[in-house]
Parts: C-alpha cells; sequence; structure tokens
C-alpha cells in the first residue's frame, strides 16, 4: 500500500518547520539560537522535539523500533493528526463501530469530515460485513476500539485483521485498555500491515493521565507523516521526565494492574449480589458496565452521595448501563456501600 497517495496533497507537499534545534542535537554547544532565556536551567530550554530518549525506553518496553512510534499529547493528539493528515474535509468519510469511544466522531467533526457508524452485534462484536458495506471510494480510514469503550469487551481479532488486509485505506485500533486484557495486543501484527495504526495510552495502566502521553505505533511513513504536522515541542519536558522516571520503575505499573483487575473481579461479584443490579458485562478493561432497571436513578442518587460515576444508559446497546471505574478499596466499598443505601431506600419505598 502505498501511504503517500493516500496523504492529503497539501500534507504530501508540506515543508515543516525546522527548528534550529533539530540540526544540532545532542551537542554540547552554547545556545543562542532558540530566544530563550538563559537562567532557570534546565527547564529553560525547549524540550527534545523528537524524544529520542523517551522513544529508545519505549522502544525497549514495547520491543517496537523508535521509527515506528509517535508521542503525543494523550492519544487524542494522534486521533486528531490523523485525520488532519489524511482526510480532506468536506469530501472523506471516516467509518467506526457504535458505540465506541467519543472523540473519532468528535475529531472528525472539528475536521469537517463526514463519519459513518455501524452498530456492534448484540454480542458487542464488530458486524464486519456491515461495517465494510459503509466504504465507498472516499473512505480514508476505520477506527476501532479494543477493549472497547464503554462496553468493556475486547473485539475478535479476526475479525480486526480481517478488516485491515481488507480496506485500502488506515486502520486504527485503539488499545487504550490493553494492559487491562486478558487478550493479546495487535502490536507484533504491525509489521507486516502498513495501513495499520495501534494507539496506547499512559493514562491507564501507568496512573498519568495528568501529564497526557499516548502513543501510536505504526509504519515509518505514517509515523515521518504525524512527525511532520506536530507541534514541533508537542511533549513537554516535564511529561518527557516523568515519564521514562515511570518506565524505570515498571514493576509499579504492574503491581497496579494486578491489583486493579483483583478489586474488578471483587466489586463485579459484590455488585452481581445487588437485586437492583441487573447484569454486568464481562470486562477487558478497568471499568465494568453494569446494567440497573432504574440507571437514572441510580445516577442521582450516587452523585448526591458524591460518588461520580458514568451515565451511558443513553447509549446505543448500552440502554440502562453505568459504566463504573474501578477505583481503590476504599473508593469501591464507598460505591457499595452508596448503592446498598439506595436499595434499602427502594425496599422502604422512600426517594
Ligand atoms: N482511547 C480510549 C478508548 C479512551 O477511553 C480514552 C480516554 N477515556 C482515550 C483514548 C484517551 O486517551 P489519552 O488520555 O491518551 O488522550
Amino acid at each position: 500500500m502505498n501511504i503517500s497517495y493516500l496523504l492529503r496533497k497539501n500534507i504530501r507537499a508540506l515543508i515543516p518547520y525546522s527548528s534550529a534545534r533539530d540540526e544540532y542535537k545532542g551537542h554540547e554547544a552554547v545556545f543562542l539560537d532558540a530566544n530563550e532565556n538563559p537562567f532557570n536551567s534546565p527547564l529553560n530550554r525547549y524540550p527534545d522535539p523528537h524524544q529520542q530518549e523517551l522513544k529508545k525506553k519505549i522502544s525497549g518496553l514495547k520491543g517496537v523500533p523508535a521509527e515506528n512510534i509517535f508521542l503525543g499529547n494523550g492519544s487524542d493528539e494522534a486521533i486528531d493528526l490523523l485525520i488532519r493528515a489524511f482526510c480532506e474535509p468536506g469530501e472523506n468519510n471516516i467509518l467506526s463501530i457504535k458505540p465506541t469511544y467519543g472523540m473519532y466522531k468528535v475529531s472528525a467533526g472539528i475536521n469537517n469530515i463526514e463519519f459513518r457508524e455501524s452498530l456492534l452485534t448484540d454480542e458487542f462484536q464488530i458486524n464486519v460485513k456491515s461495517l465494510l458495506q459503509l466504504k465507498d471510494e472516499k473512505s480514508k480510514m476505520i477506527f476501532l476500539c479494543s477493549p472497547n469503550n464503554p462496553t468493556s469487551n475486547s473485539l475478535r481479532r479476526e475479525d480486526i485483521l480481517y478488516i485491515i488486509r481488507n480496506f485500502d485505506g488506515i486502520v486504527i485500533i485503539d488499545e487504550a485498555y490493553i494492559d487491562f486484557s486478558i487478550g493479546r495486543s495487535l502490536l507484533p501484527e504491525m509489521p507486516d500491515n502498513p495501513n495499520m495504526v495501534i494507539l496506547q495510552t499512559f493514562s491507564k495502566a501507568w496512573g498519568l493521565a495528568g501529564i497526557r502521553l499516548g502513543m501510536a505505533f505504526a509504519h515509518e511513513d505514517i509515523i515521518s507523516v504525524l512527525d511532520k504536522i506536530k507541534y514541533p515541542y508537542n511533549i513537554n519536558a516535564l511529561t518527557q521526565k516523568v515519564a521514562m522516571e515511570q518506565i524505570s520503575t515498571r514493576e509499579q505499573k504492574d503491581s497496579w494492574v494486578r491489583k486493579i483487575l483483583s478489586e474488578r473481579d471483587s466489586l463485579a461479584a459484590r455488585l452481581a449480589s445487588l437485586t437492583i443490579v441487573k447484569n454486568i458485562m464481562p470486562s477487558d478493561a478497568n471499568f465494568l458496565m453494569v446494567r440497573f432497571d432504574n440507571a437514572r436513578e441510580v445516577f442521582e442518587h450516587l452523585r448526591r452521595e458524591m460518588i461520580i460515576v458514568r451515565d451511558r444508559s443513553g447509549v446505543a446497546l448500552c440502554e440502562g448501563y453505568l459504566r463504573i471505574t474501578i477505583g481503590s478499596e476504599d473508593e469501591n466499598d464507598a460505591l457499595l456501600d452508596a448503592l446498598k443505601l439506595f436499595t434499602s431506600k427502594l425496599n422502604n419505598g422512600i426517594k
């Protein structure tokens, strides 16, 4: 597949901004080139625009060469840049599944790109035929999310690979929740599939949503396009530093994941024993989709108790469901207590 052929013409022709620092990187020198303040070292200096040290660490962690890694201000930056690189406003369209993470549609809307959605099956899997029937000669990309938000399950690997191999455009697989999944990442498939992009993030398992750091893994032709159109210093110095520190203590992340998974099992079991809980979707992520007869009332009650969950009851296929993030042991206990209070009020006819 010729990636350059898929690009918007103006992006193909674009000469990117080049900072003086690009040309002298790695040298010990007197830097009088970037109008920085000579005081307040080291934060007086612009950060490495290519994040070379951090990429080297991520490369070791993931077993992916640095030239196949793009780092963004959250995965949300990569989502937006991919759309801007490949989709001509008012002309191209994007395919995706429904329900899924809301930013794909929002980013498409911001860029004036038509967004076509294919409803998942009753088992929350891709209806491959109906998804691919949405494509036409103006379709440039497909967004998939596995494990999927909000349904919490993983999409079938064979379906994803079939779509990648039968679509003449870019297929993005958002693996934001992959660390919580029993399923394997699709990362090892990347070298054989030049049209696929995998998104992962430091916001979930790594506990670093505050530093805003997302990763995109893809063929170097796609990565070089993202590098060409990003803001030159999109990853700030503090983010680069904190991410490198956290990677060097990666056992901590692994132990958080183990703890969250055991809390997920225990919370699911305790929720299942409540009469107001009608269903809990099997989860491959760090949240549970829980169905109540009266989801809106439960949501409002929890809010009055200062417990904030996400009301997904109005979302297609998720009618009656609240999305509940797995918290700490104490937070999960507080949730359970509040739900028990709701149940006893309901039984006593008090609202
Ligand atoms: N992808 C999915 C599926 C998500 O659920 C979220 C956050 N809710 C993100 C991406 C956002 O990731 P980031 O914080 O890296 O922008």
